[in-house]
């Protein structure tokens, strides 16, 4: 379902879905308004296929966006758009060589069909396959990777093993990829982000090359994606019966009465405040308030017009 209002914590109401609002009437926006219609644009493809990246997220949020008009805090669209124009553009400076940028994939895990887009495939004959995912992140998710070294943390892992899993929906390059397969896989988390030159008198390196180890099926069917309460299998049931009881014709709000807050723990329980931009929806949905998750109240009078 669309966005059907957006939240601007500056002026304490929800205004209308254009962005227009940042750019004519705001007094002090925190958000530039081609950045907020960028992601509108993004938003607004959302379908009910199964994919990886829906699968490691936030569950619950994944099925309310699918199923009901929600209001998301604007600002929140920053990191993710800042994100996807870097990894825009270091995909096209690495399309040289017979790499491929933004190979649709599909696939088949536990039984359900899924799809998938990889940022950065080679298929090399002589070396193998080679899937690179390109991750721009926020200083505070970048250093906590640093920690990690040269080892891309378990969800980026999961997400380009299935990837691996997976083959490409264009037919002419599906044995090219199925050779380089079989011959090895080089799974590589590219990771950056926006530093000062130096902190402490310490220069700092913007980006980390990571390894993503291939893991198994059951090691991703297992991982509780982020710190969420529920495992990626369970995340897979729990979407695919949204999906069968939209189809049946349920009611949104049965379908979500449902659906487990299992999210909420994710990102050390800092999701539903800092993330999640269906909290609005799932916390009264739930009637959970939401000065309880530190989410300050709104004025909404129907989203007003900008
Ligand atoms: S508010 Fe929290 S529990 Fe609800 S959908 Fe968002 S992340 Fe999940
Ligand atoms: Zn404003």
């Amino acid at each position: 379902m669309p966005i059907s209002g957006l939240v601007c914590k500056q002026c304490g109401k929800v205004v209308g879905a254009s962005g227009l609002h940042w750019v004519w009437e705001c007094p002090s926006p925190a958000i530039h308004p081609g950045l907020v219609q960028a992601a509108l644009n993004a938003e607004s493809h959302l379908g009910w296929e199964l994919t990886p990246t829906t699968v490691l997220g936030s569950i619950r949020a994944e099925i309310i966006k699918r199923l009901l008009p929600y209001k998301p805090d604007a600002r929140g669209f920053n990191s993710a758009m800042w994100g996807a124009a870097v990894g825009r553009m270091v995909e096209e400076g690495m399309v040289t060589g017979g790499w491929l940028r933004q190979v649709a994939l599909e696939g088949e895990f536990w039984g359900h069909p899924f799809l998938g887009h990889a940022d950065l495939v080679l298929a090399d004959p002589g070396s193998g396959l080679w899937l690179i995912d390109n991750k721009a992140k926020g200083e505070w998710s970048f250093f906590l990777q640093k920690g990690r070294g040269e080892l891309a943390s378990a969800e980026d892992s999961a997400q380009l093993s299935m990837y691996a899993r997976m083959r490409p929906k264009e037919e002419a390059l599906r044995d090219v990829w199925e050779a380089a397969r079989q011959k090895a896989v080089h799974l590589i988390a590219w990771y950056g982000s926006m530093l000062a030159a130096e902190r402490k008198g310490e220069e700092l390196d913007p980006w980390i090359k990571a390894r993503a180890p291939l893991m198994t099926m059951e090691e991703i069917g297992g991982l509780h994606s982020g710190g969420a309460a529920n495992t990626v299998r369970e995340a897979v049931d729990i979407f695919v019966e949204a999906r069968r009881r939209k189809e049946a014709g349920d009611s949104p709000e049965t379908i979500l009465a449902a659906v487990p807050m299992h999210c909420q723990s994710r990102f050390n329980g800092k999701v539903c405040r800092l993330y999640c931009g269906a909290n609005r929806v799932c916390l009264g949905l739930a009637g959970i308030s939401l000065a309880s998750k530190g989410i300050v109240a709104i004025r909404d009078v129907e989203a007003e017009k900008l």
